[in-house]
């Protein structure tokens, strides 16, 4: 029966898989040389033996519950992976492929067998690489998780150190402020006298606590000069952008108490980013002008404007404005941050505006002019001292509207003192204050809201209002301005910026 099924052709043999046919009860009818060299068994030694013989325990069981069911009632079974038992017992992992065919009356069972280790191999080095690739995918994944995180909480920090900071300055600022003006009536009083030594000590103690810590090397210096010195300077940027530069300047010198370096590094501040943010050809006018007591200069470009958001902001340290941005040439955002802190060390200001995008912009630069200069000497009332004056002064520190309101005296004005909004309103009327000088942070309602009812009293349309604050960031001085203050003073106030702004 063997010897009718004996195959012995080279294809069947060389075959790179094992082939054998069993009957249907397992009996090895023919098996191929590449099966019994993988078994280690000489050729055709499986011919006549079981199949039985050639599985262990489990595999056998396996067989016989699974395989053979499926050669009954499919005819075949695929992918099926079992251990062959080597000549030596040890185990061979092949991967099968059966097929049960009709041969007369006799079933027989086809078997293609492969060896599986190889591939298992392969599939565990390809599951480990993807498991590997997966893991460092996580990895990432966390890291980036972990990355924003981090970012979060650092900006959280930012704004909180921010906050805390302004918060200090501001718990700072409230009790130097009656200082301040404590100090400032004693040296009026008694400033030649034997204690002019201890309030002159007094005094430097205090401006050393509140001055910003540039130091300013001021003399007497004419805008009009600066201004001609620094247009000069810019020339070769204004002529290689083609921009029209218009020069108006007064006649007679607008003689400053100020820095002369630091004054230039502004303008040229200005007259530099009125050239960088107007495209090639703009036209830019600069104007300086004696306006009440002040040296004004107005540097006017019609370039890429600014929009009107980010007026309040553009003052603040490291903006840089979306539009702008590739024009900045390498700047930092730090020049008008800088500008406005040596404008404010000199007891001026520096405001922007403009149209919007595409409609230019104008920044104005204002200087207290000294005493003697041609325009100062215009003013009607003595230099540096101001008129007779009603000021209504509101704040909730008792100490600090005393010693601001004597202060006030010893200028001549007259002056009401309130501690609360409600107070001030109920004053007002009556008193008709030429000036208000108010603190924000109010028991009742906050000085924004007073200055917006102040402004709605018939008694109070014309009032100068000065806000006076701790808070002085530059969202205070736009909250400032939206309520309809005129001027804004961070404590401690001083007293040079006042007399000015009461002229
Ligand atoms: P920068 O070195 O970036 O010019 P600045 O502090 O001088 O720094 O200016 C801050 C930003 O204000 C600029 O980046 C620009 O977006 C905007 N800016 C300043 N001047 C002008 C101007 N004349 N026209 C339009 N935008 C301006």
């Amino acid at each position: 029966m063997t010897a009718a099924l004996t195959a012995t052709d080279l294809f069947f043999d060389q075959a790179a898989c094992g082939l054998m046919a069993t009957d249907a009860h397992g009996m090895i009818l023919t098996a191929n040389a590449s099966l019994h060299a993988w078994l280690g068994m000489a050729p055709g030694a499986l011919v006549g033996t079981r199949l039985h013989d050639l599985l262990p325990a489990s595999a056998r069981l396996f067989h016989y519950t699974c395989c053979v069911p499926r050669l009954q009632s499919e005819g075949a079974a695929h992918d099926i992976q079992i251990d062959l038992l080597m000549a030596g017992g040890a185990r061979l992992p092949v991967l099968l492929q059966l097929m049960r065919q009709r041969d007369g009356d006799r079933e027989i069972d086809h078997w293609a067998l492969f060896r599986a280790g190889g591939r298992h191999a392969y599939e565990n080095a390809l599951l480990c690489k993807s498991e590997a690739a997966d893991g460092a995918q996580n990895a990432q994944r966390q890291r980036d998780l972990q990355l924003q995180a981090v970012n979060t909480q650092l900006s959280a920090a930012d704004l909180r150190k921010d906050e805390f900071l302004a918060t200090l300055s501001h718990e700072l600022r409230n009790p130097l402020a009656p200082m301040r003006s404590a100090l400032d009536v004693l040296k009026i009083k008694h400033g030649n006298d034997e204690d002019a030594r201890v309030i002159g000590a007094f005094d430097r103690q205090l401006r050393h606590l509140t001055q910003n810590r540039m130091q300013l090397r001021r003399a007497p210096v004419d805008m009009a000069a600066l201004v001609r010195g620094a247009v000069h300077d810019m020339a070769p940027m204004m002529t290689a952008a083609r921009h029209t530069l218009r020069l108006a300047l007064p006649d007679a010198p607008l003689t400053v108490d100020g820095d002369a370096t630091r004054l230039a590094q502004v303008v040229i501040n200005l007259l530099g980013n009125a050239a960088k943010y107007t495209p090639d050809g703009g036209l830019i006018n600069v104007e300086l002008a004696g306006q009440a007591g002040h040296a004004e200069l107005r540097v006017r470009d019609n370039g890429i404007g600014i929009p009107a958001a980010a007026l309040g902001t553009i003052f603040q340290l490291f903006t840089q404005l979306e539009p702008g941005r590739e024009r900045a040439c390498g700047g930092l955002g730090i020049g008008l941050a800088l500008a406005r802190g040596i404008v404010e060390l000199h007891g001026g200001e520096i405001l922007v505006e403009s149209d919007g995008p595409g409609r230019g912009s104008q920044f104005t630069l204002r200087l207290p002019l000294i005493a003697g200069c041609a325009v100062a000497e215009e003013i009607a009332t003595a230099p540096g001292q101001p008129a007779p004056l009603r000021v209504l002064v509101v704040d909730d520190n008792v100490d600090a509207a005393e010693t601001m309101a004597t202060m006030l005296e010893l200028f001549g004005c007259t002056t009401l003192l309130a501690h609360t909004a409600a107070g001030a309103l109920a004053l007002a009327p009556d008193f008709l204050p030429e000036v208000a000088l108010l603190d924000i942070g109010l028991p009742d309602f906050n000085g924004y809201e007073l200055a917006r009812r102040l402004r709605g009293l018939d008694a109070c349309a014309s009032t100068k209002l000065i806000a006076a604050t701790g808070w002085g960031q530059e969202r205070d001085r736009q909250l400032a301005r939206d309520a309809g203050f005129d001027h804004h003073l961070t404590k401690p106030i001083d007293i040079e910026r006042l007399r000015l702004l009461l002229q």
